[in-house]
């Protein structure tokens, strides 16, 4: 799955993605997203709220990706 993500935290300008498919893959296999997040020295409240709030983005975009592929199919059918 491709993760769109700002490069920088928009506050800050502290560079942000090259961590987040670690912080994602870490999460995933259960650790403490607060916790990953002190790992990688990510203490402004502004860089952690970037990520967080992107892995909630992918949450609330993917069933409105999955309503547009169920509409298409039924305009597809009702054109047929
Ligand atoms: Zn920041």
């Amino acid at each position: 799955m491709t993760v769109l993500i700002p490069v920088r935290c928009f506050t800050c300008g502290n560079l942000i993605a090259d961590k987040f498919k670690e912080y994602q893959t870490r999460v995933k296999s259960g650790e403490d997203p607060g916790k990953v997040l002190d790992s990688f020295g990510f203490k402004r409240y502004c860089c952690r709220a970037m990520i967080l709030t992107s892995v909630e983005t992918i949450h609330q975009v993917i069933p409105f990706y999955e309503a547009i592929r169920r509409r298409e199919q039924e305009v597809r059918s009702e054109l047929e």
